[in-house]
């Protein structure tokens, strides 16, 4: 038989998509399944992005590219992010990579090792502690509580850095919760790592663009004492509804950038040409599509919380950014995993339980309300009949 590497069995998954296969095993058997659990704007891709992609083909960009992308690429990361958060970014610091994960991989894998720790938040993006596990270092989560409306503590945060910690991963708005945390915790933060100079810094802004109620989006990247080891992670996939095109970037400390080229020479060469072609329109262009995807993800968001809030049990207050609901179902006597199992099972209805982003997301479910507003009601009286 086969001897896989020991490493293996340290690697963990996504939840999210054995939920999504499941959803469309029954689906496929003829059941109306509502999805309220995949973490994936509904949206096309709007036209104008799509039609870039199109032409990069037809113009024959079919070869590999510069392993952190194309330059006029990198060049439009910088000048967006000038635009949105008034930060300088030097363009040769910004590498592209095919999504938000791979920056996530080897941030990890450039900090993390056997006697190194990682502060991850909890409940968060499962695949934060998955690869801090398989880097060998020690994964030491953080909370993130309902009370505080999701947004973590600062000093909670600082009073868990140890000697041995390299690598602090944060996410706001955040997965799977929608919390946002404020300035003022974030100001704390950056006081606080002035103590700890050999702590990294993974700032996770996939949903940077999609904040409610009139947030304004804090980016580390305002943060000039902590840019020489901040990795701030954005990209296309949620903003511009370009989850399977894979493209993502990250402005990486200008001491990493060599080590994450190689990552990318030695793990993809290059994301694909045409890829790149669109991403580039998709920040040239037009931003009047994505403001119009927000204000439906906020018009679907007060349907969904007021909805969670009216079901028997149920409790979920209102998430600020990111397109998730987080609700407290502890007063249904179920588990997350029962609730999550019995809504699709039941009612046709996924969702993702509260511990598949961890143990302390144990009494809660998350629901993707990156769906129409008509399902989401209609997932809602289901679930209501079921309770
Ligand atoms: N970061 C967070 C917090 C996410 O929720 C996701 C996707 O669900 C990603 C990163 C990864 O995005 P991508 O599909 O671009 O790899």
């Amino acid at each position: 038989s086969l001897k896989f590497a020991d490493s293996l069995s340290r690697l963990g998954t996504e939840s999210a998509f054995v939920v999504l296969a499941r959803a469309q095993e029954l689906a496929a058997s003829g059941r109306d399944v509502i999805n309220l659990g995949i973490g994936q704007p509904d949206f096309r891709t709007p036209e104008h992005i799509v039609e870039a992609g199109i032409r990069a083909l037809r113009d024959g960009h079919h070869g590999y590219t510069p392993a952190t992308g194309i330059p006029a690429l990198r060049e439009a990361v910088a000048a967006d992010l000038h635009r949105r958060h008034g930060a300088e970014v030097d363009p040769g610091c910004v590498v592209v990579v095919p999504g938000g994960k791979p920056t996530m991989f080897f941030a990890v894998l450039m900090f993390g090792q056997p006697g190194a720790e990682i502060l991850y938040p909890n409940p968060g993006f499962p695949i934060y502690e998955s690869v801090i596990r398989y880097s060998g270092a020690e994964a030491v989560p953080y909370p993130l509580e309902e009370a505080t409306g999701y947004a973590f503590s600062a000093e909670d945060v600082l009073s868990r850095i140890t000697p041995a910690t390299r690598l602090l991963i944060i996410n706001s708005p955040a997965n799977p919760t929608g919390g946002v945390t404020p300035k003022e915790e974030i100001d704390r933060l950056v006081a606080g790592l002035a103590d700890h100079p050999q702590v990294a810094l993974l700032s996770d802004e996939i949903y940077s663009q999609m904040l409610y109620d009139g947030r304004e989006h804090v980016s580390l990247l305002r943060y000039p004492e902590i840019r020489d080891r901040l990795i701030l992670l954005d990209g296309w996939s949620k903003t511009y509804a370009m989850t399977g095109w894979r493209l993502g970037y990250a402005v990486w400390p200008a001491a990493a950038v060599p080590h994450v080229t190689r990552l990318c020479i030695n793990d993809h060469s290059c994301v694909n040409a045409s890829a790149q072609y669109a991403g580039l329109a998709a920040l040239t262009g037009p931003q009047d599509e994505v403001t119009a995807m927000v204000a439906q993800f906020d018009a679907r968001r007060r349907v969904i919380v007021d909805a969670l809030n009216a079901l028997p049990g149920m409790r979920c207050p209102d998430p600020g950014g990111a397109f998730y609901a987080f609700a407290n179902v502890e007063g249904t006597g179920l588990t997350s995993r029962q609730a999550q199992d019995r809504f699709l099972e039941e009612a046709g209805v996924a969702t993702v339980s509260g511990t598949s982003f961890g143990a302390w997301g144990e009494g809660y479910l998350r629901f993707s309300y990156a769906n129409s507003t008509d399902n989401i009601r209609e997932a809602m009286r289901r679930i209501g009949e079921v309770l």
